[in-house]
């Protein structure tokens, strides 16, 4: 396949290598001056997106996925497919999707999860939204780049599964970790308190797969000082975008507002930019309850 991928950061250049290894025709695209073996660049988006079956895009937000349709959906032929991976606003990805449709060219939304290593490895996670025909020319690069792809439904699926996915685990996140800072007040060892709540009811991802708290459970960011693994900011940037989809579909969701809240003055005003989501158990720690 003529694949064009433009956004070439810490995930969009490991994806554009792999396809490129796979044997694909790779033209790539960023702002910033990438080189990436295998994939020949291109002057501009419009350039990088001419005669190419598919165009992936993997950028920072919602309104930089808009300007870069603009520029490259008139460069691209009907029946040919615009994929955006990246993490952007449920209505971003529907008001896209309308233009490409407008102009006969298949949108898919299909966020990833499994970060930089996923990205690498080729071992992401696709929940992606729009049409079958749209999904079924995108899955072969998918099973390239990932290990799973769910077609979660029509435009904007894939966007509405992230969040709701991310804002779980925000929310988790948070739990555990002020569980943790509360047992360690109550004298409580952080190994006992693992090795009940791992195998009770108040287990989850965030306590068994990836505990906040150094020395317990599996290997995680805690056991590196805290280095992302997936930093504070790009959780913080989720959750906003969950509550931006709450607001727009009048949901109410009082713990991701709070988790957002949280997330928000520890990035902000503390210590939490660059660190791991999962630092709010140091910071829990350092507190009490005024
Ligand atoms: P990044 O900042 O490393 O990469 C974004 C790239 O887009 C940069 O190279 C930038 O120069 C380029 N860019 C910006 N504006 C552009 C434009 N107008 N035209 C062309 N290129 C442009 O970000 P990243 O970590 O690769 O993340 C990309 C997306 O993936 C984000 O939406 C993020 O939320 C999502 N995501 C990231 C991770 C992660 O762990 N990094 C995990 C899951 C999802």
């Amino acid at each position: 396949m003529k694949i064009a991928i433009i956004g070439l950061g810490n995930m969009g250049a490991p994806m554009a290598a792999n396809l490129a290894k796979a044997g694909h025709s790779v033209t790539g695209y960023d702002m910033a001056d990438v080189t990436i073996n295998g994939v020949s660049m291109a002057a501009t988006s419009a350039e990088a997106a001419t005669g190419q079956d598919v165009v992936i895009t993997m950028l920072p937000n919602g309104a930089i996925l808009r300007s870069v349709a603009a520029e490259v959906l008139p460069a691209m032929q009907a029946g040919a497919a615009l994929v955006d991976c990246s993490t952007v606003d449920v209505d971003s990805a529907r008001s896209v999707s309308e233009e490409a449709a407008a102009k006969g060219i298949h949108f898919v939304d299909a966020p990833v999860s499994g970060g930089v290593g996923g990205a690498e490895g080729g071992t992401l996670t696709f929940m992606a939204g729009g049409t079958p025909e749209g999904f079924a020319i995108a899955e072969p690069l998918f099973e390239i780049m990932g290990q799973k792809a769910v077609h979660c439904g029509d435009a904007g699926a894939g966007q509405a599964a992230k969040v709701c996915n991310n804002m779980i685990l925000g929310i988790t996140m948070i739990g555990t970790c002020e569980a943790f800072a509360l047992a360690d007040k109550l004298g409580l060892d952080r190994q006992k308190m693992f090795d009940v709540v791992s195998t009770s009811s108040g287990y989850s991802w965030t306590m068994n797969a990836y505990c906040p708290a150094p020395g317990v459970g599996p290997k995680s960011p805690s056991d590196n000082d805290y280095k992302p693994g997936f930093a504070a900011e790009l959780m913080l940037k989720d959750l906003r975008l969950s509550q931006q989809a709450a607001a727009s579909a009048d949901a109410d969701t009082p713990l991701g507002q709070a988790a957002t809240a949280l997330y928000e003055q520890f990035v902000e005003s503390e210590d939490g930019m660059g660190m791991d989501f999962s630092a709010m158990l140091p910071r829990f720690e350092k507190r009490g309850r005024g």
